[in-house]
């Protein structure tokens, strides 16, 4: 029996995944215990991990919804935080995994302090990479435009001094790039099939593409017209009072069925004159909606546009962040979505109908789903973390 320890950020569509690959440790007799944050504390349990809250350390939990918005989109202010937040474990982290002595630590890409503990105590390493794997042939599709290549040159001297207080503490990390990104000898998970990831040719066999992680439905969803439209921002940064209402407008008369889950940051009361077809959620069971959707207007989160395309759902995407848009954007190049420039009711609208109207966009959602079905999964995933002890 192996001892396996998981470390992952506050995150839905970082932990969803995990959470079968903890499963089947558990089911093939090793132990496993899972450092993250209470709002994650169920799900992990149910997934049959020891819990570790983080929660007393976490510095993102101290930001304002403002600042929190900033995590994704400013690269020095992101790695401030990571760094923060290392350092605040950096005493615990190193006293559980001296007491523990794992076989193997897996971390979420993000979770840098369980990548940063792995290498400051020589401890096997597993990345567990949620989104696109990154490399210079895979980040030409996040497209930074110039005058965000411009803010991240101007942020690199704060990025470096970042860098250093994690050396001083006997962190072996040379840049940025060690902790954001994987090198080709990172031994890496990647959720996604070799074919959705751009050029999957370009990794190391060190790089498993396990197919993404679907976790089943827990409810019923009845679909009451002919097109069933959902409509969801995530579960990070969902505040966008002003699109749900493009979309409630949009969708009024449309005679479309549409879910619109808008999250906790957004208030039900201000929906209560909805018309008779557009129901809104703080939150729904996403697989139960997307097993019977028809199209997802979507940020593009990896989680939600993998999930989409497993359905064999085309999206009309509305991406916010750098790493949203490189999805959205390698959905654009296999033809199952469209992006629309603009987030207005007219546009959204003509978005939507455009996807129903053209059955090639269904379709290649379903090709996607054929090569996400062919993948190994959890237990390829298993196999791998396995494979280091
Ligand atoms: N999700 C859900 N119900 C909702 C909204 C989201 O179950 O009402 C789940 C969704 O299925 C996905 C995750 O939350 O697994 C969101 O992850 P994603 O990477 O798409 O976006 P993020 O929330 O990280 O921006």
């Amino acid at each position: 029996m192996s001892k396996i320890v998981f470390f992952c950020i506050p995150a839905h569509g970082h932990t969803n995944p995990t959470l079968r690959v903890v499963q089947e440790l558990v089911s093939r007799g090793h132990q496993v215990w899972y450092y993250s944050y209470n709002s994650m504390k169920d799900k992990i349990e149910s997934a049959g991990a020891e819990f570790v809250s983080c929660d007393n350390y976490d510095m993102e939990q101290k930001l304002s919804p403002q600042d929190g918005a900033r995590i994704g989109k400013d690269l020095a202010f992101s790695t401030k935080i990571l760094v923060d937040t290392t350092l605040a474990l950096d005493d615990k982290i190193c006293a559980d995994m001296a007491h523990l002595k794992p076989d193997c630590i897996v971390a979420d890409s993000m979770a840098i302090w369980g990548k940063a503990v792995a290498m400051k105590l020589g401890i096997p390493f597993v990345s567990s990479t949620t989104t696109f794997a990154f490399n210079r042939h895979s980040a030409k599709i996040m497209k930074h435009n110039t005058a965000d290549m411009v803010k991240i040159i101007f942020s690199l001297p704060k990025i470096s001094k970042d860098i250093k207080r994690l050396q001083d503490k006997g962190y072996p990390v040379k840049s940025v790039l060690d902790l954001i990104s994987n090198d080709e000898n990172t031994d890496t998970i990647v959720y996604t099939s070799p074919q959705f990831q751009p050029c999957s040719d370009t990794f190391s066999d060190k790089y498993v593409f396990v197919g993404p992680s679907i976790r089943p439905a827990t409810e019923k969803i009845e679909k009451t017209r002919d097109k069933l439209v959902y409509i969801s921002m995530g579960t990070v940064n969902n505040d966008m009072m002003p699109l749900y209402k493009s979309c409630i407008e949009a969708f009024r008369d449309s005679g479309f069925q549409v879910i619109l889950s808008v999250g906790n940051m957004v208030s039900a009361q201000v929906f209560d004159t909805l018309p008779e077809n557009i129901s809104v959620f703080p939150y729904v069971d996403q697989i139960a909606v997307l097993n019977k959707a028809d199209v997802f207007i979507s940020h593009c989160g990896m989680n939600s546009a993998s999930e989409s395309l497993y359905f064999g759902v085309p999206l009309v995407m509305l991406p916010q962040t750098y790493e949203q848009r490189g999805v959205a954007e390698r959905i654009l190049q296999l033809g199952a979505g469209v992006k629309p420039d603009r987030a207005d009711s007219g546009t959204i609208c003509d978005a939507v109908k455009t996807v129903l109207a053209d059955s090639q966009y269904k379709e290649n959602a379903n090709k996607i789903a054929e090569d996400f079905r062919k993948c190994t999964g959890a237990k390829g995933a298993a196999d791998k973390i396995l494979s280091m002890i």
